[in-house]
């Protein structure tokens, strides 16, 4: 190996050639400062970097790599695929056994679209909402990510009458004018809006539990509010799952909704990340009658060039065979439970006030004493101490993301061993606030 260090050297190479030298904004380290690690290979639950250090990986690709890197029956799988051909642009007797899977362990859904990206998946829903309800309106709640589609890309505005402000250049007002954003559970704003704006809305989309502003649960109560409020008003809604679908448990966050709240079900749900295991895949899907409004049977216009992919269907179909194996979720659930308790014991025994909550394979934490509820209260995190406890473990060969509003991903892969080794690893970061 030798003394240059290999990622600021790709990182300097990349700004020049691409914007902030990176091709996501998140990958680029600008939160907590320092060089982004360039990836040279993976394997289970680690990745080495451009210098050949090895770290233990609990982004995961940002959520899909739930059975770890390179597992042999999926690579298997992903080889097999692609001897027989990369893309057709036609349809494949694959693209209905990934379908068929989703809809058996998803029952809310009856029918599915696949399509490469949660982006995409989300604003079809959304144009699948309006076209169905005939209504232009939406509710999307504060620190929820849907994507980077025009109409979601926005905050609050001023009080409920007024609808959002553009949070990106390039995004024209009149095109969020349409979605309301909310305070996440909320009761009173959620009330409010549906007094207000029941019956314009097409639809609700919610992370039911958020992993885009670090992690935070919905309220049983909220969510079976908005099911109640939805129902009630004629507006559809949607579970953005392409975080925790096949991630916080086999049937999804709508499954743990539905334990608290008897024949509990969305409208339509969004699916990405682990439903690709690594490869571009995503879907939406619904009850039949609403899904039945898509093109080429209905007037909703939605296609893509690569969606249903021969390769990612192959991925996704081999990764979704893997989680069903039986006790597969207890496994995970205990070992992310066995990392969170760590977490916290860790951070009581340095006097570091410390939260942590975690579902399935998903987990947070937060430098604060009490869960937090919503996204101003995630952001009211001490920026730098999150810095401090991020690079203290990076610096320890443990990789978690790079941003205090971003859930955790324990994988099939990780070992006891590397569990302690990571709490080992955070005591020491906690030592240093
Ligand atoms: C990642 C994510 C998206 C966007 O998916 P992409 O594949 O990155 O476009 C949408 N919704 C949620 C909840 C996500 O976590």
């Amino acid at each position: 190996m030798s003394n240059i260090d290999q990622n600021l050297a790709l990182f300097e190479r990349a700004r020049h050639i691409i914007p902030g030298g990176v091709n996501s904004p998140v990958r680029a380290f600008k939160a907590v400062g320092g060089t982004p690690r360039f990836v040279q290979r993976a394997h289970g639950a680690y990745f080495w970097d451009a210098n050949g250090q090895r770290y233990i990986d609990y982004i995961g690709s940002w959520g899909p790599m739930i059975l770890g890197h390179g597992h042999p029956a999926v690579l298997a799988a992903v080889q097999k695929a692609a001897l027989d051909g990369f893309s057709f642009g036609a349809p494949t007797e694959r693209e209905l056994e990934l379908a068929e899977v989703i809809l058996r362990l998803v029952p809310s859904m009856e029918m599915v679209r696949l399509v490469s990206s949660g982006t995409e998946a989300a604003m079809s829903a959304i144009r699948l909402a309006r076209g169905a309800t005939g209504r232009s309106k939406l509710i999307k709640f504060e620190g929820c990510y849907h994507g980077h589609a025009d109409a979601l890309l926005v905050k609050a505005g001023s009080g409920l009458a007024t609808f959002g402000n553009a949070t990106s250049a390039g995004v024209p007002p009149e095109v969020v004018q349409h979605t309301l954003v909310l305070e996440y559970n909320n009761l009173q704003q959620l009330e409010e809006a549906f007094a207000l704006h029941g019956k314009e809305l097409a639809c609700l989309m919610i992370e039911p539990i958020a992993g885009n502003m670090n992690f935070v649960r919905a309220s049983v109560p909220f969510v079976q509010r908005c099911r109640e409020l939805c129902t009630e008003y004629g507006a559809l809604l949607v579970f953005d799952e392409v975080m925790t679908g096949f991630r916080v448990a086999l049937g999804g966050a709508q499954s743990v909704y539905a334990r608290s709240i008897p024949g509990f079900s969305p409208d339509l749900t969004v699916m990405g990340k682990v439903i690709g295991g690594g490869m571009p895949l995503a879907a939406f899907g619904g009850k039949r009658g609403v899904m039945e409004l898509m093109a080429p049977v209905g007037p909703v216009y939605q296609a893509g060039t690569l969606s249903g992919n021969p390769i990612a269907t192959a991925c996704g179909l081999e990764t979704l065979r893997q989680i069903q194996q039986p006790g597969f979720f207890e496994a995970l659930s205990q070992k992310t439970r066995t990392l969170v308790d760590g977490l916290k014991s860790a951070a009581a025994a340095r006097g570091v006030p410390f939260s942590a909550d975690c579902e399935g394979g998903m987990f947070g934490f937060f430098l604060f004493d009490q869960l937090p509820q919503n996204y101003a209260t995630v952001m009211t995190t001490d920026s730098k101490r999150f810095n401090t406890v991020f690079h203290g473990l990076l610096d320890r060969g443990i990789y978690i993301a790079p941003a205090l509003y971003e859930a955790g991903f324990v994988s099939a892969a990780h070992s006891e061993d590397d569990i302690a080794r990571t709490v080992a690893a955070a005591s020491e970061a906690f030592s240093l606030l």
